[in-house]
């Protein structure tokens, strides 16, 4: 049986990140989202919240689960058995970077492979930083995020203010 993880802050989840969800849960036999606990330095949601949303958005997948996780990725790929990890590549701008972080994972633990899933055009572009700071200025995100998340974004921003918070 092939388990697979898709690590990532999904800070919070996007239309980008399901649809590599989605493709990534035909091929593999198990995918459990992996939300890192501490990746981003001031995450607009907790981990939580995160696991929650998408938790949420993906009831319908059945051999998807969501995880929080902390330290090292290869650690918790190791603890749930997974010999993959699926990452998206949005562009080039993304390769430097994760394939840098690929050959490490693959230096740290010679079982794991990396398998790289080239984003839809349709959401080449999208990223959750895109996501927050449009919502920070009011814009329209409906077409970023599902409901529930957008709901999410619009509460937490509006908490944050009410607080005399900046989100
Ligand atoms: P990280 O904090 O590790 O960058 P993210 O939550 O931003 O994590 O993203 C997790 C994974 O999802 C990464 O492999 C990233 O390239 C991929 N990803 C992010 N946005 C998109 C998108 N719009 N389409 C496809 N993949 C995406």
């Amino acid at each position: 049986m092939a388990v697979a993880i898709y690590p990532g802050s999904f800070d919070p989840v996007t239309r980008g990140h399901l649809d590599i969800i989605k493709r990534a849960a035909r091929i593999y036999d198990r995918l459990i989202v992996a939300v890192l606990i501490n990746s981003a330095k001031r995450p607009l949601f907790t981990i939580e919240e995160r696991v929650a949303l998408l938790t949420e958005c993906c009831k319908n997948i059945p051999n998807v689960t969501v995880q929080s996780f902390d330290g090292l990725t290869v650690d918790f790929a190791r603890k749930c058995h997974a010999t993959v990890m699926v990452r998206g590549l949005r562009a080039v701008t993304d390769f430097e970077n994760e394939i840098q972080l690929a050959q490490t994972n693959h230096a740290l633990m010679p079982g794991i492979e990396t398998t790289f899933l080239a984003t839809s055009i349709k959401w080449s572009y999208l990223s959750s930083t895109i996501v927050k700071e449009a919502a920070r200025y009011g814009s329209d995100i409906s077409k970023f995020v599902t409901p529930n998340v957008e709901k999410a974004i619009w509460d937490k921003i509006a908490a944050l203010r009410a607080a005399g918070k900046e989100p």
